[in-house]
C-alpha cells in the first residue's frame, strides 16, 4: 500500500486556492477585452488548470496538450515528448499556457517556442510553482504562484512515478519515498 500522509504540507489546499484567486484576478483584468484560449499541459496542470479557469471572471476557451518531459536526461534528448497536441489553430489568437511547475525551464522554453512558431497574437505563461534557483535557461512565467526551494514536490497534480497527483495539498516528497 502506498502511503499518502506526508505530514505538514508545503502549501495547504486553502493556500493554493487563495493564490489561484489572486492569479485569476490578474488574468481576468489583463484579458478583459480579449478573446483568450487557455492551454493546459497534462497531466501535471490538471487541477491547477481547472481551478484557475473557475477563478476567471471572463469568458475563455480551453484546450490541452499532453506531454512528458525528459529535460533532466541531458543533452541530445528532445526535452519534450508530445503525446497529444492542441486541436486548435492558434494563429492570431491570444493564448495562455498553463503549467504546473517551472524547474530548469527547458520544458517551458520548448513548449513556448513551439507555440510562438504557430503565430499567436500573444502568448503568456502561467505556472503554479517556480523553482527559480534550478533554472538552466532564461525564462520567466508571466504569472507565477509560489516560488519554492530546490525540493521535489508532489500533490495537486504533481507526481512521483505517476502517483500522489490526487493529494489536495502540495508536499515535499520524503526521501524514504524516493528510489535511487
Ligand atoms: P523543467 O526542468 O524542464 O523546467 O521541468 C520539467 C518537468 O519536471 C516539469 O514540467 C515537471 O513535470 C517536472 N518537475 C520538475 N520539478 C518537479 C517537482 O518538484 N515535482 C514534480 N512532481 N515534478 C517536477
Amino acid at each position: 500500500m502506498v502511503g499518502i500522509d506526508f505530514g505538514k504540507p508545503l502549501f495547504t489546499s486553502e493556500e493554493i486556492q487563495r493564490k489561484i484567486q489572486e492569479l485569476g484576478s490578474r488574468i481576468s483584468k489583463d484579458y478583459a477585452d480579449k478573446d483568450l484560449l487557455v492551454v493546459g499541459v497534462l497531466k501535471g496542470a490538471i487541477f491547477f488548470m481547472s481551478d484557475l479557469l473557475r477563478s476567471l471572471r471572463i469568458s475563455v476557451r480551453m484546450d490541452f496538450m499532453h506531454c512528458t518531459s525528459s529535460s533532466s536526461k541531458g543533452k541530445g534528448v528532445n526535452p519534450v515528448q508530445m503525446l497529444c497536441d492542441i486541436k486548435e489553430d492558434i494563429k492570431d489568437k491570444h493564448v495562455l499556457l498553463v503549467e504546473d511547475i517551472v524547474d530548469s525551464g527547458v520544458t517551458l522554453q520548448y513548449l513556448k517556442q513551439m507555440l510562438i512558431d504557430r503565430g499567436p497574437a500573444s502568448l503568456k505563461v502561467c505556472v503554479l510553482l517556480d523553482k527559480s534557483e534550478r533554472r538552466k535557461v532564461e525564462i520567466e512565467a508571466d504569472y507565477a504562484g509560489f516560488r519554492i526551494p530546490n525540493k521535489y514536490v508532489v500533490g495537486y497534480g504533481l507526481d512521483y512515478k505517476d502517483r500522489y497527483r490526487n493529494l489536495p495539498y502540495i508536499a515535499v516528497l520524503p526521501l524514504e519515498e524516493r528510489e535511487g
